[in-house]
């Protein structure tokens, strides 16, 4: 069994789908991938992914707003995220975190919302998702000061090895999505092969980040197995050695029933 910790299936185009996000799902389960966490990416996307869940098995969801924002939003009320998270099948609080690679004009914005969603997780006793690029200084350094008891984890991570043994003291778990694939991750796959087996989770960040060999195609849950398998390789263990203990990850981060 595999889980894909980390999706955005309301972000999936499946106009041209027959059965839609059903048969999305159903190509994932007929290659081993049975859980799903459907991250959202503000307010709106964090609302109808709880309608979501509820219509599809096996998907849970998370409430937040992503640091990379093209139009201007509001900061994130604790309250706000609190309430939201409060739902049965939402397992975590964000994705949230900094980013001065791609949006160091915000950075202010998004350390703001980032204690509020670290504050929110705190108080509602569900594990953190963090995306961090450029910003390892800064980063660790709210997760310390705003730590939850329930943990997090760094989601589609791209750092270094440093950055990943900062992350993995503060308990931590270390996500690698389809980026492990790529030609030029060489670094990547060097922090994949440290990372402990029991702290580690995958996961596609479908739509996007498709791993070899579908680079340039929509991603989707299906190729986790893609990922799981690279990651295996590197380690010299079975596909199912590595699904397992991803997947008991998964369940023991976001406190869910097998
Ligand atoms: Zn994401």
């Amino acid at each position: 069994m595999l889980v894909d910790s980390h999706c955005h299936l309301d972000h999936l185009d499946v106009s041209d789908r027959e059965g839609g996000l059903s048969a999305v799902l159903n190509a994932a389960q007929s290659r081993g991938v049975t859980k799903f966490l459907s991250v959202a990416v503000d307010m709106a996307s964090s609302r109808s992914l709880i309608e979501l869940t509820a219509r599809h098995d096996n998907v849970y969801s998370s409430v937040g707003v992503h640091p990379l924002q093209k139009t201007p939003q509001p900061v994130p009320e604790i309250d706000e995220l609190v309430s939201l998270a409060q739902q049965p099948r939402v397992v975590a609080v964000g994705e949230t975190g900094l980013d001065n690679f791609y949006s160091s004009e915000t950075i202010d914005w998004q350390r703001q919302s980032f204690i509020h969603h670290l504050r929110a997780s705190q108080q509602v006793n569900k594990p953190v998702i963090i995306h961090t690029r450029d910003a390892r200084d800064e980063t660790i350094e709210l997760m310390r000061k705003y730590q939850p008891d329930a943990g997090g984890v760094m989601h589609c991570f791209t750092e270094s090895w440093e950055m990943a043994e900062r992350a993995l003291a503060l308990g931590f778990y270390i996500s690698f999505s389809g980026i492990v694939t790529f030609k030029n991750a060489e670094q990547l796959r060097d922090v994949a092969l440290k990372v402990p087996l029991d702290r580690m989770l995958v996961e596609t960040d479908s739509p996007w980040l498709a791993p070899v060999p579908y680079r340039g195609s929509q991603n989707e849950p299906q190729y986790v197995r893609e990922v799981a398998q690279c990651i295996a390789d590197l380690r010299g263990i079975s596909l199912e050695h590595l699904a397992e203990a991803t997947s008991a990850n998964f369940q023991r981060l976001f406190q869910i029933p097998a």
